[in-house]
């Protein structure tokens, strides 16, 4: 590493072998300046031009679709997830481009007062002139996009510092947003670590930011101290739910996309498995029989289906949770161990015979385990499933629709899939809000993920004659005899 520069791991060889710069406090002032002239003019495009900025930068990503999932597939060891994560977040900003127009009429509402009717009033939608929008590693491009882009359609400028863990696809997008000069004026790509995205904080009118628990309480506490809201999306411990009647080879293929399917790495992983013991034994069964179908990717092709940890030290982390629940009595059905490899690979692991005081119950994981309790019944699963310092998302498995709502309806989270897993990961067009300590402020799905970028002026315009003088002078009462 030299000076200003911070090196990047690759995670399938284990090599450093890429380099970023650092940007510097100095620097981001001077861009969040310009952004911030920059804006004025952006918002003055109104919707429709915003929107078809966006449509070129989609275009144009398209053309560099190639480039940027390739740069994706080194940073993640993801090849196919890497593809579709490009491809996902293009049409994430074709959503917006089509989606912004409506929602901005919508929340431009003008009328009359329903207290004092003589009182018609319009509104203006502000939005914030300048939005940091600091993003973790684990989907590097998408969850750099997915509060980017709803920013810039609400009309602000946004300063950008995607995970320093895996910045390589910064250099195809730059390329395609270089090609939409309007876009490229009003969206600044900074790199760089935790330095940089505390400078970006100081700077800026709103922040977004996604990453973990840890970071995400400075984040909010420096936005607090500079005054300007704070979005935060962080980590979670997710619970599925599997009742007695369920489908248990539904719900073990549906568990083990969630939880394995990116290694472990997304905060909305099942992370703790309650079962009813009735149908317990059955479910684990198949579930390990499945998951001792799949293959690590670090054969010689690099094909298999569970690709390496992207972070190395994250496997510290996941050994520590298994040791802690190992050795506090717990029985490891599979995995368990890391396999090295130039990267490090983690097997799936399952884990039962697991209690709420084991770390691997309590804590974020972020890697491929599966911990699994058996409950005897519905209150005893409900109050187990909501012992946790997060409130992420959930999963609940039923035959029977309704009982699986009944248990979803007390579920203390933001989103609960029902007879499947994850689906916050591919919906991103519906509300939800993440509980306790996965998350503050509005949601970043649904046409709240655009309006929280608004403030409402309202203009409150008299039509009759202004209330009198004396409104508010006491009178001299009269004295009942
Ligand atoms: P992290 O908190 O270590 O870092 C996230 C980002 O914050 C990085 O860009 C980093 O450089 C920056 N940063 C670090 N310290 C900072 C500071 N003091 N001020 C400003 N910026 C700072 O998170 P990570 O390890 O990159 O990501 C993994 C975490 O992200 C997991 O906990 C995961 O659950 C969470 N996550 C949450 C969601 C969600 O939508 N809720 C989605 C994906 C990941």
């Amino acid at each position: 590493m030299t000076a200003g520069k911070l090196s990047v791991r690759n995670p399938r060889t284990g090599e450093w072998d890429y380099e970023i710069s650092v940007t510097s406090a100095g620097d981001i002032q001077h861009i969040v300046r310009s952004l911030r002239d920059e804006q004025v003019q952006w918002q003055a495009r109104g919707a429709e031009e915003r929107a078809d900025c966006l449509r070129r930068f989609a275009d144009e990503m398209m053309a560099e679709v190639g480039a940027i999932g390739d740069a994706l597939a080194i940073d993640t060891g993801r090849t196919t997830f890497a593809q579709f994560e490009a491809i996902k977040s293009i049409e994430l900003i074709r959503m917006w481009a089509e989606r912004a127009g409506p929602i901005l009429s919508d929340a431009a509402c003008s009328g009359q007062s329903g207290q004092v009717p003589t009182v018609h009033y319009q509104h203006r939608l502000i939005p914030y002139s300048v939005v940091a929008v600091i993003s973790p590693w684990n989907v590097p491009l998408l969850l750099a996009m997915i509060d980017s882009i709803a920013a810039l359609s609400a009309g602000c400028a946004v300063i950008l510092k995607p995970s320093e863990v895996t910045p390589r696809f910064i250099v195809p997008l730059q390329r395609a947003l270089d090609r939409v000069p309007e876009l490229a004026a009003v969206i600044h790509i900074v790199t760089g670590g935790p330095d940089t995205g505390r400078a970006m904080i100081d700077e800026v009118d709103a922040v977004c930011f996604t990453g973990s628990v840890r970071t995400g309480r400075q984040v909010s506490q420096q936005a607090a101290a500079c005054f300007i809201p704070a979005f935060l999306e962080l980590g979670g411990k997710d619970p599925a739910v599997i009742l007695r009647d369920a489908d248990l080879s539904f719900a073990a293929r549906a568990i083990i996309r969630s939880a394995i399917g990116m290694t472990g790495q997304a905060c909305q992983s099942l992370e703790r498995i309650y079962c009813h013991e009735a149908v317990s034994e059955s479910f684990t069964g198949e579930l390990v029989a499945l998951l001792k179908e799949l293959t690590l990717t670090c054969s010689e092709n690099g094909s298999g289906d569970i690709a390496p940890l992207i972070f190395e030290r994250q496997v510290d982390t996941i050994q520590a949770q298994v040791d802690d629940a190992l050795a506090r009595g717990a029985t490891c059905l599979l995995g368990g161990e890391a396999v090295r490899a130039g990267g490090i690979w983690y097997p799936p692991t399952v884990i039962s015979g697991v209690t709420h005081d084991m770390l691997i119950m309590q804590e974020e994981t972020f890697g491929p385990v599966i911990p699994i309790i058996t409950f005897r019944d519905l209150e005893q699963a409900i109050t187990l499933a909501n012992d946790s310092t997060f409130g992420l998302s959930a999963a609940v498995f039923s035959a029977d629709e309704m009982a699986a709502m009944a248990v979803a309806e007390r579920l203390e989270v933001g989103a609960i899939s029902i007879n499947d897993a994850s689906l916050t990961g591919i919906v991103n067009d519906v509300e939800k809000n993440s509980f306790r300590a996965s998350g503050m402020g509005g949601s970043r799905m649904g046409p709240a993920g655009l309006t929280r970028f608004l403030r409402k002026r309202a203009l409150l315009i008299q039509t009759a004659e202004p209330a009198a003088i004396q409104l508010f002078s006491d009178q001299a009462r009269e004295v009942s005899q």
